[in-house]
């Protein structure tokens, strides 16, 4: 029996030792010492012993269950010692963890989806094409050769005379009609470059290119798209008109204004008293981008527009400085 004795005082003592913290030293204690522990049990069966054994073994029980009691004590000073030291030391192990802050998307990031989406639900695919962009796609293909007055309307990066940075999205409906044959039905969202700095002009900025090519494709397919659009992105009762224009690439062109969204069309700071903004430029394709393509212009006719996100955004949001976008400072972007 007092061998029995001494192997549960060296579980105990050990376990004591190892525990960590309070709660495991909790879980000893109740173990060994609790009304079901190991100690009370072994009394229990005090009864079944010859009677002159039963005095000497009750007492080196109740000797054990005092030893194993001070140590258990002891090892509980010495863990609350333990976290007042590292509660000093400046670290509090028992407060709840710091949460991370969440990133979210970029408001560009956020809009260009939407204007995508809109699309997307029109039957419009996305399609994409590079940023680094050759002469031919970007300028030639669109109808505006070298020495066109048209290149002056874009202040360009060059790389080197036949390598530049894209200066609009419409590169990448050449690439895409160079590919696929009609019907077509395209959205080509994207980054654009431009040697142009002040509060509405970013040297970067986002445009979405769009073009539909089947038979048949008049403008007042065109005009319906970008008014549902239009409608769909800012609210059902927004004003559309469009106005002649020029693009060497459409013919006819059209610039796309909507009512002032910040005044209602009574005139205002933002749309220079007019009640009108222009955000949008459009029109039907021109027969010699079919035709530097290879598509037949006597067969198919189609539509282009492109439009700025980061004016979208702004108009949105009543954002009157576009650098905010780039400044990257935190206070700014989370509000969105
Ligand atoms: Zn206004």
């Amino acid at each position: 029996m007092l061998d029995r004795l001494n192997a549960i005082r060296e579980q105990a003592v050990s376990a004591i030792a190892a525990s960590a913290d309070i709660t495991a030293l909790e879980r000893i204690e109740t173990d060994f010492l609790g009304r079901k522990g190991v100690l009370t049990s072994l009394l229990r069966t005090l009864g079944s012993l010859p009677a002159e054994q039963r005095p000497q073994f009750g007492s080196a029980v109740n000797a054990l269950k005092q030893e194993l009691a001070d140590g258990i004590e002891k090892r509980r000073q010495e863990l609350k010692e333990l976290i007042g030291a590292v509660k000093i030391a400046g670290l509090d192990i028992t407060l709840p963890g710091r949460s991370l802050p969440l990133g979210r998307l970029h408001p560009i990031t956020q809009v260009l989806n939407e204007v995508c989406d809109i699309f997307r639900r029109m039957g419009f695919g996305v399609a994409e094409g590079p940023e680094v962009e050759l002469d031919f796609y970007n300028f030639e293909a669109l109808n505006i050769p070298a020495n066109h007055p048209a290149r002056d309307m874009q202040d360009t990066f060059y790389v080197d005379d036949k390598v530049l940075l894209r200066t609009h999205t419409s590169p990448i409906q050449v690439r895409t009609m160079e590919r696929l044959q009609p019907p077509l039905r395209i959205i080509a969202p994207g980054k654009v470059y431009r040697c142009d700095s002040d509060v509405t002009h970013t040297p970067m900025f986002h445009q979405v290119e769009g073009l539909m090519v089947d038979t048949d494709i008049s403008f007042a397919y065109l005009k319906g798209t970008l008014t549902h659009f239009i409608q769909h992105f800012f609210d059902a009762k927004t004003s559309v008109r469009f106005r002649p224009s020029f693009f060497p690439f459409t013919e006819p062109s059209a610039e796309v204004d909507i009512q002032c969204v910040i005044c209602r069309g009574k005139g205002c700071r933002v749309c220079s008293n007019t009640g009108w903004l222009e955000v949008l430029g459009a029109g039907m394709v021109h027969p010699a981008v079919f035709r530097s393509i290879g598509y037949d212009s006597e067969r198919y006719t189609g539509f282009a527009f492109g439009l700025g996100i980061e004016r979208f955004t702004m108009l949105r949001y009543g954002i009157d400085d576009i650098r905010l976008f780039y400044e990257n400072d935190l206070r700014f972007l989370r509000q969105f």
